[in-house]
This record gives structure tokens, sequence and C-alpha cells, in this order.
């Protein structure tokens, strides 16, 4: 075995190390020692609890179901992110996690805009989620069984996943999750140690390294030093391995993305009386959004904020005023983000995962997915000890790929929105920087919306339809609908729509409430 690597060191223990753990204790299942370094004296961030689509193939790859996990960590589901007060006429609408049906070789949102702009709103015409949404609808039925049919088979207990590449998804998950972060790392953690990792709760001191530049090993306040052949950086926004000890420098967003702060709440719910909604809320305040998280027992909540517009003092108040009674008593916490990522996120024989490797604000719940598609890239590259140039440089661009194709979807997020109320909504119009390629895209959604191909084709998690919805829902709308569909008849749009309504129906009569699903899997138990 000499020349393989033999043991993984990762320091840090939130969510980004123990899924690092959980994930390569399964992946890299024979000689391999892995040991988790976490302190008990620097604190995890404690947030990050709505995820992204994708992360069902986390948990089949760990080969867990929902049953197993999800109660232990409060988890609900998640079918949408509802986006309110983000235009100048303050309409809410849906971004769900389903494509666009297709008429006739088009997505139903061309034979929207020709038929239906100013009758009806997209989100409802186009979609069935929406409809859910609204009614606190659950997506499985109490037997289990998913609403949707085209992704049924793929649900069920009997589904396994041998190979899990991100980028290689055929279809669209109707749902993500919520969860507590805090328990979903006490899971991760539990399942991690059961498969053999090691942990060693300490403060990670110093770091040593070889003549060539790599990590020797880690000096701890208790546990003396510490040597490995390969580690993982999860030590958060301090990037203690990658940017202290290695000086891989950390490339900020702050042109294009201005908000760098943030407010987190918790709000104790009655689940049973309110019910539980199966979306995450973005709303739009004065100088930032607030995310709300529905939990089963509880709801997270924070505000996002630009510090250049706003200060943490006022930000608190509008904060309080837009959460009214529901925050009496309830303590805020204030954290500072780094949002940006860091030039390279595998240096020599370190990688960074998590928020040490790069982050951008929680807009669409892309901190979990940037670990897991980290994560699954670090199995896919995994090195010999000694860590192949090539392998390293690949590791990067895709990385770097995913997060910069995240970043400027969120710049869309604020440049495309006609919101210009405040200083904060002007800014995001007239001062930050949209990329000279962006703009040429928006100048060409201007006449259609986005299509496979011409979104950024890297890989970043989101396909055309999500570029569409943002457009439609920000009122960043094309002129004029597409010439060629006066040329086709309308009759197989006019049938989609109908079957879309009579579905949407169909499924709000039919399916229990998330409430009513959540707490008989509880029961079942
Ligand atoms: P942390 O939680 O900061 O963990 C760092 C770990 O390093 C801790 O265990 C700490 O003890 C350890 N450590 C640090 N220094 C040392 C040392 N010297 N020695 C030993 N150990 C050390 N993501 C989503 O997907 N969805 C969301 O809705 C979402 N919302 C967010 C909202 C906000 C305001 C923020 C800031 C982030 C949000 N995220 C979200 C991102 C998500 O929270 C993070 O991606 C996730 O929690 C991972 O954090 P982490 O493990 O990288 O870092």
């Amino acid at each position: 075995m000499s020349g393989y690597v033999q043991t993984v060191v990762i320091v840090g223990g939130g969510s980004a190390g123990w899924m690092t753990a959980a994930y390569l204790s399964k992946a890299l299942d024979k000689n391999v020692q892995i040991t988790l370094v976490e302190s008990s004296n620097v604190t995890t961030i404690g947030v990050g609890e709505a995820t992204f689509s994708t992360i069902k193939l986390f948990f089949d790859f760990l080969g867990l179901q929902e049953d197993e996990w999800m109660p232990k960590c409060n988890a609900t589901y998640k079918m949408a992110i509802k986006f309110v007060n983000w235009n100048a006429q303050r309409q809410h609408f849906y971004h769900p996690f389903q494509r666009y049906e297709v008429v006739d070789g088009f997505d139903i949102s061309e034979w929207w805009l020709k038929m239906k702009r100013n009758q009806e709103a997209f989100d409802y015409a186009c979609f069935l989620i929406p409809w859910l949404c609204d009614n606190q609808r659950s997506p499985r039925y109490l037997d289990g069984k998913v609403f949707d049919d085209k992704v049924q088979n793929l649900f069920s207990r009997e589904h396994i996943v041998k190979k899990n590449i991100l980028d290689h998804l055929k279809v669209q998950y109707p749902y993500a999750y919520h969860f507590d972060a805090n328990l979903l790392a006490r899971f991760m953690k539990d399942y991690a140690m059961h498969r053999g990792v090691k942990q060693i709760v300490d403060d990670v001191v110093d770091v040593k390294l070889t003549a060539d530049g790599s990590i020797d090993s880690i000096e701890t306040k208790e546990h003396g030093s510490i040597s490995s052949d390969f580690f993982v950086d999860c030590t958060g926004f301090r990037g203690l391995l990658i940017n202290k000890a290695l000086g891989e420098p950390f490339i900020a967003f702050s042109e294009s993305l201005l908000c760098d702060s943030a407010i987190a709440m918790q709000l104790p719910t009655d689940i049973k009386k309110n019910g539980i909604n199966p979306y995450t809320t973005a709303t739009a305040l004065s100088s930032g959004w607030v995310w709300n998280i529905p939990l089963y027992g509880r709801s997270g909540t924070g505000y996002v904020y630009s510090s250049a517009f706003i200060s943490k003092e006022e930000a608190e108040k509008e904060f309080q005023e837009h959460l009214g009674e529901a925050a009496n008593e309830c303590k805020a916490s204030h954290i500072k983000m780094r949002i940006g990522r860091n030039r390279n996120s595998w240096v020599k024989n370190c990688v960074a995962i998590g928020l040490s490797s790069g982050f951008v604000e929680p807009l669409e719940s892309t901190g979990i997915f940037f670990i897991q598609h980290g994560i699954e890239e670090l199995v896919s590259h995994f090195p010999k000890k000694s860590c192949n140039e090539e392998l390293i440089r690949s590791y990067n661009k895709a990385i770097a790929d995913c997060i910069d194709g995240v970043r400027e979807f969120l710049t869309l997020h604020y440049c495309a929105s006609d919101r210009a109320d405040t200083e904060f909504w002007k800014a995001t119009k007239h001062e930050i920087q949209v990329p000279e390629e962006l703009r040429e895209k928006l100048r060409l959604w201007k006449n259609r919306l986005p299509n496979n191909k011409s979104i950024n084709p890297k890989y970043h998690g989101f396909e055309s339809y999500s570029y569409s919805v943002m457009l439609l829902g920000l009122n960043y709308l094309p002129e004029s609908s597409l010439p060629v569909l006066e040329h086709i008849q309308d009759q197989n749009a006019k049938a989609t729509f109908l079957e879309i309504q009579e579905k949407a129906a169909y499924l709000r009569r039919t399916l229990p409430s998330q409430y009513e699903y959540l707490t008989h899997v509880i029961k079942s138990q």
C-alpha cells in the first residue's frame, strides 16, 4: 500500500466536517483511517438548514432512508423557495424544484408569454408545486408514494445508488429538505464513528509544513502533533489550513454580491396549529432579505444584509419589526460572512470543504450543496500520497466553476429585479459589477427566455428553468413572445395548461398536509 493515502485528518466538526467524514467512511471503505479533530472552544456556525434537491443523492449514497434520519434532525420537506417582495410590485413568486413541461418543442413558459402573460401568474400556470406549497401539502402520500410519477421509483425504499455524481443527473428531484444543522452534524457524526472514524476533541494551535510546502502535521493543545497523508480543512470561515497555513488567497465576491452579514434567530412554532410550509421563504427587506426555514417544531430565520447600507443595530431593529411578536424573547446572533472562494480549494495535500472553501449568501441554499459537490469531487479525484498536479488542477477547476456559476446566478437575482426603492436596491442596479458575459445573456433573455444552451454551461447545479423562473418573477420579461409560436397551433399548449391545473387540483385534494405526513412517520416508528 505504499504510495497510497492511508490516513486522512479532517479538521473541523461542523456540517462540512461530519458530512465529509460520513461520506468518506462509506466511499473509502478499506485501508484508510479517517480522524476528525474538532474544537470544543470554537463553535460551529449552526445555521445552514435549507438544502438543494440534489441532497437526496447524498443520503442515498450513505444508504439512509428518510424515516431513519428525518425525525432525528427535525427535518421537513422543501419543494420550492418563495420569493416575497423581490420585484417592484411586491408580488411573490415560487422557484420550485420542477422543470417546465415542453410543448411542441418549446418550454411551457414560452407559451405562457404568448397566451397568458396578462392573465395568470406564470408559476401557478406552469407548475404544480406552487399550489402544493400554498396548501402546505406533503410531497408524499401516507403510504410513502411521491406525487411526481416521473421520479417515483427513485424514491422507493428499494432504490439503491451505486454511483452518484451530481452533474450526471437526469431528473429533477421534486424536493429537498430543511433540517436542524446541529442535529444533522450529530447524526453524521454517529454514522461516521460507527464506520470507524476517530474523533479527537482538541484545538489545533499550529500547522507544520514539510520542505515542499505540504502539511506534515497539525499541532493540538492536548493531543500533541498529529500527522497524516492527507488533510481536509473544514474549519469554516477561518480557513485554518488552506488560508492561514498554506497561504492560499481568497477571492472576495463583494463587487457583485453586496450582502456580507447576517442575523440569525430560532423561533418556536406551533406546527399543530399553523401547519408546516413545504418551502423556504426569502423576503426582501431594505438592505437584503430574510430567510424563513420551517422545521418540525421550530423555524430558523435570519436577515442577510449589506453592512455598507445598514448598521448592525438598524438591521436588528428592522428584522425584529419584520418578525413582530414572534421574535419576542428570542436571541439574535450576528454573523459576519466571508463571501467568495479560495483561488484554489485544493493545495498540496490539503482540500478545503465547506465555508473554508467558498460561500455565497444562502439565497438559493447552496452552502450544503457546495459541501456535497466538494466531497463527491474529492472522491472522484482521490489522490495517491504524492497528489498528482493534474488531478489537483482538475478538482480546482470543477470547484471554481461551480461556485462562480452560482455567483452569476445570484447576481442575476439582484440585477434583474426591478425593485429600486432603497439605497441598497438601487446599488444592485447601478453599483454592482455584472460580468460582460452575463450582460450579453441578459440582452438575449429580453428577447427569449433562457434555455440550457444560453445559461452558464459549466456545472453549477442550476438548470435553465431556474434562470427563467427568476427572470419572470423579477419582472425581467421578454418584450414579446417567440415569433415562431405564431406559426404553431395553440391546442397542445392549451391542453397542457389545463392538465397542470387539473393535476394540481387533484394533488391538493388527495395529498396529506406536510404536518400530517411527518407526524404519521414519527408515530409509526
Ligand atoms: P463551521 O460550522 O464554522 O465549523 C467549523 C468547525 O471548525 C467547528 O467544528 C470548529 O470547532 C472547528 N474549528 C475551527 N477552528 C478550529 C481549531 N483551531 N481547532 C479545531 N477545530 C477548529 N447552507 C445551506 O446549504 N443552506 C442554508 O440555508 C444556509 N444558510 C446559511 C446562513 C448563514 C448566515 C451562513 C453563514 C451560512 C449558511 N449556510 C447555508 C452555509 C452552511 O451553514 C455551511 O455551509 C455549513 O454549516 C458548513 O459549515 P462548516 O462546517 O464549513 O463551518
